[in-house]
C-alpha cells in the first residue's frame, strides 16, 4: 500500500482480489508463508519510457509509454495496448494485475501483462496515428516477442493500430514473427472472431449465468455502455440470442433506441467514419440522442458495462435494480464501482466479474497465437464454437468454485478464487522467483 500510494486504480484491484481470498487462505497456509501475496501484487518488471513523434504540420509531440510485464507464471505475458489520454501507471498496473487472474481463468497458459499510453488516437489522422505507433514500437521491440510477451488491442488500439505496430515491428527485427501481436488484419495473421471475440464472450457468459437459474437472453433488455469494439460485439451478440440492446454511448454521451440498436449502421459511424455517436441517432428513425446524464438512467433486465473503469457507481447502480434488473456482466475491466457491486450482490443481481465475463477476448487472442505457431487458420464456425466452449469452462469454473467456498453464484468469489488457485499453485511449484 505503502509503495502504491499513488496509484488508487490499482489498489482497488488488488483490494478487490484480496477481500475475497480469505477462504482460500484459510484452507492453504503454504501461500502466505511463501509470500505469494506480496509477490503477486510486486509487477516482476515495469518499463516507462518516451514517445516522440510528429504530427502532420511537422510539429514534435512527446507521450509516455508504459508497459508492465505482471506476472509470467503460467505464460508468457498477455495483454493489451490502451491508448487514451487518461493512461497512466496506475492505469496500466490495475489492468496488468486483472489480467494476471483473466487469463489464469482461460486455461490458455498465457501469463498477464499490460501497457499503453497517454496518447489520444481519437482526434489524429492516421498518418499521424502511424507515426505515434512506428515511435512507440521502437522502444517496445526490445521487450516483447512470441515466447516473452504478446500485446494485443485495447481502448483506442484497434486493428489499424496493431497493423502499424506489427509493421514497425517486422521492419526493425526482419523477421515475419506473427504470433508477436494479436488482433491482427484476417489476410495477415490474425483469427477470425478475434475482433467479436470480447463482446460476444460477454453475453455467452451472461447467457450462462441466466440459464443456470432457468433463463436465457431472449426476450430481454439490456443496457449497453460504450461504442467501441467490446460495446458494438456486445449488441450483435444480445440481438443474434433474440434480446434487444437499446443503447450504445460514448464520452459525449447515449443513445436509446427502443426498436433494437442497429448494430450495421453503429459500425458505420463508429468504425467506419469514427464519428460521435449523436450521429447515430440523427440517421435511425425513432432513436434519440442524450447528452447528459448517464446511461445507467436507462430501465433494463440485463446491462453491459463495456466503457471503462468506474463508469457505473453507487447511484447508478439503484437505479437499475429499482428499475427490474437481473443480470450484469462486465465487458469492460472494472467498470462497476465496490460500492456499486456490493448493491449487486445484496439485491441478488447475478453478477458477472470483469476477469471471468470479458476474458474472451484474450481466450480468442490465445487462439490467435495458436494458430499463427501451426500456420494455420480456422473458419469463422469452429472460432466462435471454441470461444464459445471456453466461456463455458469460465462459468463453470467460477461457479464450482464459488459452491466449493459456500457461496453458490457469488461469481467474484468464485473467479478470483478460481484463478489465484491456478496462478499460486504454479507460483508455488517454481520456487521463490
Ligand atoms: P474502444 O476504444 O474500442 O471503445 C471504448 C469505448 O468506451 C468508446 O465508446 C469510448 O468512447 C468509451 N470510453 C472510453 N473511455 C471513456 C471514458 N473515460 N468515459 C466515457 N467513455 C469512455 O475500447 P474497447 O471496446 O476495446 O474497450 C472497452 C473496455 O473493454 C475497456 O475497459 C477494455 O479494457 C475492456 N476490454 C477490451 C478487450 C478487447 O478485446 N478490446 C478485452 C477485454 C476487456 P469515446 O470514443 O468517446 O472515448
Amino acid at each position: 500500500r505503502r509503495r502504491s500510494s499513488a496509484e488508487p486504480e490499482f489498489l482497488q484491484a488488488v483490494r478487490e482480489v484480496l477481500e475475497t481470498l480469505e477462504p482460500v487462505l484459510a484452507e492453504h497456509p503454504e501461500y502466505i508463508e511463501t509470500g505469494i501475496l506480496e509477490r503477486l501484487v510486486e509487477p516482476e518488471r515495469q518499463l516507462i519510457f518516451r514517445v516522440p513523434w510528429t504530427d502532420d504540420a511537422g510539429r514534435v509531440h512527446v507521450n509516455r509509454g508504459y508497459r508492465v510485464q505482471f506476472n509470467s507464471a503460467l505464460g508468457p505475458y498477455k495483454g493489451g495496448l490502451r491508448f487514451h489520454p487518461s493512461v497512466n501507471l496506475s492505469v496500466v498496473k490495475f489492468l496488468g494485475f486483472e489480467q494476471i487472474f483473466k487469463n489464469a481463468l482461460t486455461s490458455q497458459r498465457i501469463g498477464g501483462g499490460k501497457g499503453g499510453s497517454d496518447f489520444d488516437p481519437s482526434d489524429k489522422s492516421d498518418a499521424e496515428v502511424m507515426r505515434f505507433c512506428q515511435s512507440f514500437m521502437t522502444e517496445l521491440v526490445h521487450h516483447i516477442g512470441e515466447h516473452t510477451d504478446i500485446p494485443a488491442g485495447d481502448i483506442g488500439v484497434g486493428g489499424r493500430e496493431i497493423g502499424y505496430l506489427f509493421g514497425q515491428y517486422r521492419r526493425i527485427t526482419q523477421r515475419y514473427e506473427a504470433g508477436v501481436l494479436t488482433g491482427k488484419g484476417l489476410g495477415w495473421g490474425g483469427a477470425e472472431v478475434r475482433t467479436e471475440a470480447t463482446g460476444y464472450g460477454a453475453v455467452f457468459f451472461a447467457e450462462e449465468m441466466l440459464l443456470r437459474v432457468g433463463d436465457g437472453i431472449e426476450g430481454r433488455r439490456a443496457v449497453v455502455s460504450g461504442s467501441g469494439n467490446v460495446a458494438t460485439y456486445a449488441i450483435e451478440k444480445i440481438q443474434q440470442l433474440g434480446g434487444t440492446a437499446i443503447t450504445a454511448s460514448d464520452s459525449s454521451g447515449y443513445i436509446v433506441d427502443e426498436a433494437g440498436v442497429d448494430v450495421d449502421l453503429l459500425k458505420q459511424v463508429k468504425e467506419v467514419e469514427r464519428s460521435r455517436i449523436s450521429v447515430y441517432a440523427e440517421r435511425r428513425p425513432g432513436a434519440h440522442f442524450v447528452a447528459t446524464g448517464s446511461v445507467w438512467d436507462v430501465k433494463g433486465e440485463l446491462a453491459f458495462p463495456c466503457a471503462t473503469q468506474n463508469e457505473l457507481d453507487a447511484e447508478h447502480a439503484r437505479s437499475l435494480i429499482a428499475g427490474g434488473l437481473r443480470a450484469v456482466a462486465e465487458g469492460a475491466n472494472m467498470p462497476a464501482t465496490p460500492e456499486a457491486v456490493a448493491l449487486f450482490r445484496e439485491a441478488g443481481v447475478l453478477f458477472a466479474p470483469g476477469k471471468a465475463a470479458n476474458a474472451g477476448g484474450v481466450a480468442t487472442s490465445a487462439l490467435e497465437m495458436s494458430q499463427n505457431a501451426a500456420r494455420s487458420r480456422w473458419d469463422r464456425d469452429k472460432s466462435e464454437s471454441r470461444l464459445r466452449d471456453i466461456m463455458r469452462d469460465v462459468h463453470a469454473s467460477a461457479y464450482d468454485a464459488s459452491v466449493r467456498y459456500g457461496r453458490p453464484g457469488d461469481y467474484v468469489l468464485g473467479a478470483n478464487s478460481a484463478a489465484f488457485e491456478t496462478v499460486a499453485h504454479a507460483m508455488l511449484a517454481q520456487g521463490v522467483i
